[in-house]
C-alpha cells in the first residue's frame, strides 16, 4: 500500500529521542517554551521597532504558558471574559484587548471596570459599551474592529472582504469613531484582522500594506490618527506535506516601508505562529489491529484532545500532521499504519496511512505542530475520556 506523506517535523524536534519528557504519562501535550521564546526573539528582530507584538491567547491559553510569555510580549488579545481573567493574572489591563462577537453586557462591564480595551465588533456593541460605561460612570476604552474590504490570500480561515460577524464595515468606521469620542469613550484605535494560517509571504506583505492604507484612509475620514493600529496577524506554520515556512524577515522589512505612511503606533497579534510549533501531542499505542490488509494503531487520545490533527477544525481536505514514533525518530519506516483515537467515530483519525518504524503496544506516538488550537480547541467532553495533561517545559531558561 502506498503511504501518504505527512508534514514537516519542526527542526527543534529532530533529536526527539534526547528529550526527557518522552516518558511522561500519556495522553499529554508538551509545550517547549524555549521554542516560543526563540520565535518571539526572531519576530522582534525582523519587525520594525515601532511594531508591538501581542499574543492572541486563544491559540493556547494554558496559564503556565501565559505567565511565561507575558514578560516577552507587549500585549495580550483575548476573546472572552474567561480569557480576560487569565490575561489579567499576568498582564496589566492597559495592554489587554478584548475582541470577538457577542460580548455579553456582563463581559463588557468587567472589561470597562478592569480598564481593558474593548475591540467593538458592531455599531450596537459600541452603543452598549457606551451605555454601560455611563451607567457605571467609567470611561470605556474602545477600539473599532474593522471588517476590511480585502482578505488575506492563501489564508486557511478568511475573515475579511465579505459579509462577516467580525468588525464594522470599513466605510462606516470613521463615523462610528466620531460617535464613540462624542459619547465619552477613550478611542484606542483600529483593529484589522484579515485572516489566519497563511504561508504565502507575499500575500501577508500585501495584506499588511492594504491594512496600513485602510487605517490611513479611516484616519483621514475621521480627522484623527488612531492611537494604535492593530494589524492582525494570520502568520501560518507548516503543517502538511509541501508546506514551507513564512519569511518573517521579508515581512518585517516590507512593513518597515509601509508604516511610514501613517505615523502612529502599531501592533501585530499572533497566536499560532508564536506557539504552534512548540507543542507536541503524545499518545500511547493501546492496540494494534489488522483490517482488510490495513494496520490500525489505536492510541489513548484522539479528536477529543486534538481535533485539528484529525482534520476536523477548519480544513477542507484531511491531511496528515507531522507524526513520529517518539523513541524511534531516526529509525527507518517499516510499515504503513493508520493511527486512530479511542472514540467511536470514523472522524477520529490522527494519521492516515503513514509509513513509520514498527510499533508495539505501549509505544508513544508524537504529533508535532500541536502547540496552537490543540487542547483548548477540542471537544474534551465527547465520549467522557479523561483530558490530556498539559505540560510546559523550558520556561526556566527563557
Ligand atoms: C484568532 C485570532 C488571532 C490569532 O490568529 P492566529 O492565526 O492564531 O495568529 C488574532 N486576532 C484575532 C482577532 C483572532 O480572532
Amino acid at each position: 500500500m502506498n503511504p501518504k506523506a505527512f508534514g514537516p517535523i519542526p527542526p527543534e524536534f529532530r533529536d526527539l529521542a534526547a528529550l526527557p519528557w518522552l516518558d511522561e504519562p500519556t495522553p499529554a501535550y508538551v509545550y517547549d517554551f524555549a521554542i516560543v521564546a526563540a520565535r518571539i526573539a526572531r519576530l522582534r528582530a525582523a519587525l520594525p521597532d515601532a511594531v508591538a507584538v501581542h499574543y492572541a491567547i486563544k491559540a493556547n491559553p494554558l496559564p503556565a504558558l501565559l505567565k511565561a510569555i507575558a514578560p516577552l510580549v507587549d500585549g495580550l488579545d483575548v476573546a472572552s471574559a474567561g480569557e480576560m481573567d487569565r490575561a489579567l493574572d499576568v498582564m496589566a489591563a492597559k495592554a489587554i484587548s478584548f475582541a470577538g462577537p457577542g460580548k455579553r453586557d456582563a463581559e463588557i462591564e468587567l472589561a470597562i471596570r478592569a480598564g481593558v480595551t474593548i475591540n467593538v465588533e458592531s455599531e450596537s456593541e459600541a452603543q452598549r459599551a457606551l451605555a454601560i460605561g455611563g451607567l457605571i460612570e467609567m470611561r470605556p476604552r474602545l477600539a473599532v474592529r474593522v471588517n476590511p474590504d480585502f482578505e488575506l490570500r492563501g489564508s486557511g480561515m478568511k475573515m475579511g472582504g465579505r459579509a462577516s460577524p467580525f468588525g464594522v464595515e470599513a466605510q462606516h468606521v470613521a463615523g462610528l469613531v466620531k460617535r464613540l469620542i462624542l459619547g465619552g469613550a477613550e478611542w484606542r484605535g483600529l483593529h484589522i484582522f484579515a485572516g489566519s494560517q497563511s504561508l504565502d509571504t507575499q500575500a501577508v506583505i500585501e495584506t499588511q500594506a492594504a491594512t496600513v492604507a485602510l487605517a490611513a484612509r479611516i484616519a483621514e475620514e475621521a480627522h484623527r490618527a488612531p492611537p494604535l493600529v492593530n494589524l492582525g496577524g494570520g502568520f501560518g506554520i507548516p503543517y502538511f506535506p509541501g508546506d514551507t515556512p513564512l519569511d518573517v524577515e521579508a515581512i518585517g522589512a516590507a512593513l518597515g516601508e509601509e508604516i511610514g505612511k501613517l505615523r502612529t503606533s502599531y501592533a501585530i497579534e499572533l497566536g499560532r505562529w508564536l506557539v504552534g510549533e512548540a507543542g507536541v501531542y503524545l499518545a500511547r499505542v493501546v492496540d494494534r489491529k489488522q483490517s482488510q490488509g490495513e494496520t490500525f494503531l489505536v492510541v489513548d487520545g484522539g479528536l477529543n484532545h486534538h481535533l485539528a490533527a484529525t482534520g476536523n477544525f477548519g480544513t477542507v481536505v484531511r491531511r496528515n500532521y507531522p507524526v513520529a514514533v517518539a523513541h524511534r525518530l531516526q529509525d527507518p519506516a517499516e510499515e504503513v499504519v493508520t493511527i486512530v483515537g479511542p472514540l467511536c467515530t470514523p472522524l477520529d483519525r490522527l494519521a492516515d496511512r503513514v509509513a513509520l518504524p514498527t510499533t508495539r503496544v505501549g509505544d508513544v506516538i508524537a504529533i508535532f505542530a500541536s502547540g496552537a488550537y490543540g487542547a483548548s480547541a477540542s471537544p474534551a467532553a465527547f465520549l467522557g475520556h479523561p483530558p490530556a495533561r498539559e505540560l510546559l517545559v523550558g520556561a526556566d531558561h527563557a
